[in-house]
Order: C-alpha cells, then sequence, then structure tokens
C-alpha cells in the first residue's frame, strides 16, 4: 500500500457508512417474464452445454420468482436446433430466439434465406429474432463497409419478421462511453481497462450519433415491424432522448438489460420515465447461468431504497456509484414484469 494520499484506483474499496432504513427484497411482487438471458454459444462459448446443467438452472430462476426466460441467442439452423436440445425439456420456461446469417448480406439468395430461416421458426416455435451489435459494429460487407442498421439490405429481415408477427430483439450500440477516448474523463475507464476490446472509439467505426440515427431510421422506415431495442433502447444514459423515440415510434419497445446501474443513478427521470412509458418496457436481466442479480432490479423497481450496489462484483462494474429505487405502482410492475413481454411473445402467465 502506498503513503496516505497516494494509493492505486484498483486498490480503493469504499465503504458506506450511509445509515439509512432498507427495505429487504427476497422475491418480485408479481411473476416475472425475463426477457433478455443468454444460455448459448454468444456469451458462454462454443462448449456452452458442458456449461450449465439446464434443470438445476431453472430452478433457480424459479426461486427468483421468474416464470419464463427467453434466450437470446444468434444462431440458426443445425445450431440452433443443438441449443433446443439443451434446453429441452425446459423449452416451456427457456424460450430461445433465433437469427439470421447476416455474414451472406450480399449473396443473392439472402432474401430466400431469410424466408427461410423465420419460416422455420414458426414451425420450432420460436418467437423471436434477435440481432446482435455486430453487425453494426464488427461486420463488413462484400465491399469492406461497416454495416448500417438501416441498410437497405436487411429490408427482408425487417419485413418477413413483420408478416410472420415474429418481434425483432436488437442491440445496436453500447454505453456512450465506449464510443469515447479511454481517458481520465471516461466515466467508465475502469471497466474498459479490463476489457478493452469493448471501446469502440477507432477509426471507421460508426459513432454513437450516427448509430443512433440507423436506429431511428429503421424504426421509422419498418412500422409494420415490431422492434425491442435491448439495453434500455440503446440510450439508457439519455432517458429523454428514448422517450421522444418511443413518442414518435409506436413499433419501439425497449428491454432493461444490463443497464440497471443507468436507471438507478437517476431515479427522479427513472420513475418518471417507466411510468410513462410503462406499456412498452420489457424486464430483462442480461443473465446468464450462475449469474443471477434478478433481486437487485426489484429492489431497484418496488422499493424507495437508497445508495444500494446495482451488482454483487466488490468493485461495481460499470462505473463506482450506487443506485436508488424507485417505487412503481402495481400496474406498472405488472406491465414491465410480465405482461408487456407475455403481449409480445404470445406467453400465457
Ligand atoms: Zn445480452
Amino acid at each position: 500500500m502506498a503513503n496516505k494520499g497516494d494509493m492505486l484506483l484498483t486498490d480503493y474499496r469504499p465503504r458506506s457508512e450511509l445509515v439509512v432504513e432498507r427495505t429487504q427484497v427476497t422475491g418480485p411482487k408479481f411473476p416475472v417474464i425475463d426477457a433478455h438471458a443468454h444460455f448459448g454459444p454468444l456469451t458462454l462459448g462454443p462448449n456452452y452445454a458442458e456449461r450449465f446443467d439446464t434443470k438445476a438452472e431453472v430452478e433457480k430462476l424459479k426461486a427468483l420468482g421468474v416464470r419464463y426466460i427467453t434466450n437470446l441467442e444468434v444462431i440458426w439452423g443445425e445450431a440452433l436446433d443443438k441449443v433446443l436440445d439443451k434446453i429441452r425439456p425446459y423449452d416451456d420456461f427457456i424460450l430461445t430466439s433465433g437469427s439470421v446469417d447476416v455474414s451472406r448480406l450480399d449473396d443473392p439468395g439472402f432474401p430466400e434465406h431469410v424466408e427461410e430461416t423465420l419460416k422455420s421458426f414458426k414451425r420450432k416455435g420460436i418467437r423471436g429474432i434477435k440481432l446482435w451489435k455486430d453487425i453494426s459494429l464488427n461486420m463488413k460487407d462484400k465491399a469492406g463497409n461497416y454495416i448500417p442498421i438501416d441498410d437497405v439490405r436487411l429490408k427482408p429481415i425487417w419485413d418477413w419478421a413483420a408478416e410472420l408477427d415474429l418481434p425483432i430483439i436488437i442491440h445496436i450500440a453500447d454505453p456512450v462511453a465506449f464510443f469515447k477516448p479511454i481517458d481520465q474523463y471516461n466515466e467508465r475507464w475502469e471497466e474498459l481497462q479490463r476489457n478493452p476490446d469493448w471501446s469502440f472509439y477507432k477509426p471507421g467505426l460508426f459513432t454513437f450519433e450516427e448509430l443512433m440515427e440507423q436506429q431511428e431510421n429503421m424504426l421509422a422506415q419498418n412500422p409494420d415491424t415490431t422492434f425491442i431495442i435491448a439495453h434500455g433502447g440503446s440510450y439508457s444514459e439519455n432517458l429523454g432522448y428514448v422517450a421522444k423515440c418511443l413518442d414518435k415510434y409506436p413499433n419501439m419497445y425497449i428491454d432493461t438489460a444490463a443497464r440497471l446501474a443507468e436507471f438507478g443513478r437517476q431515479p427522479y427521470t427513472a420513475r418518471k420515465f417507466f411510468t410513462k412509458y410503462q406499456d412498452r418496457i420489457l424486464f430483462g436481466t442480461d443473465c446468464s447461468p450462475g449469474w443471477y442479480e434478478h433481486l437487485r432490479y426489484y429492489e431497484f423497481f418496488e422499493t424507495w431504497n437508497e445508495y444500494f450496489d446495482y451488482s454483487s462484483s466488490e468493485v461495481p462494474g460499470q462505473g463506482r456509484w450506487k443506485i436508488y429505487g424507485i417505487g412503481l405502482d402495481d400496474e406498472a410492475l405488472e406491465k414491465i414484469y410480465y405482461k408487456n413481454a407475455a403481449r409480445l411473445l404470445k406467453l400465457e402467465v
């Protein structure tokens, strides 16, 4: 340990001395659909099947008051069938989504690939299509250009999704700070130190502002397609902006996945937002096997607790701040916890 007044940030572990009442939360007030979970290769890697016991995980989630989860996977064909095999017989609890192969974008057969794949989803009982940020932030087309999410070549996906009544769950951008220089002003500096490849401050990549423009074009140009924009509509740091988009685009929904830290640090704004847009928000956590932070989400939504941790990590992953509950009323809670997701995904609760 260095001298007083001189310590490494990585050594700093402040313990709050605040003494306030805290309502203990042991479960949700209403059933919950976690509309954003990962139980497949996307986050667990190619050997995902060996990494969890489906029955044991389903039991843990049920104990947390969860009624369904949607397993958001960017897979199709055989890879999708393998995940469905792994989940069976709990496919009435873990609802897996599928995707299409956007790397085939420039193939003349791409529209047919989309049509066949999405029609096969209907046969397999799949209830949603997941598209990931690799499209807007990583993939390049045949000409070597990044692919804007409002690209006309993606149109068959939106059209077939509308035709087959399958909602699109799409992750487009990432926290705004990931698009800024990694310097002393970056509020996610520690997170980016731990995960340098999460930075999108790179020449040639779309800026955050460009991604938001593309997101709006996608919503505006496809009014018959239902879009659930993951992670608080891509911009949970700016709920005023998300609110304006929700007003403008009736086909837009959002999920709350992995944005508890953002919502919880702006409790006054968040409470107004969650109350006003209670019909457009789906509960989601971004959980994966063994990693369940649901109780913190319930604490945020249901209580007026002050200054509590948004994560179980000793150094909170997304920034060194704490969060506050927003004490939503029952009507809003029920919609956000399960009614909106049940409506979009056609589920009985
Ligand atoms: Zn996710």
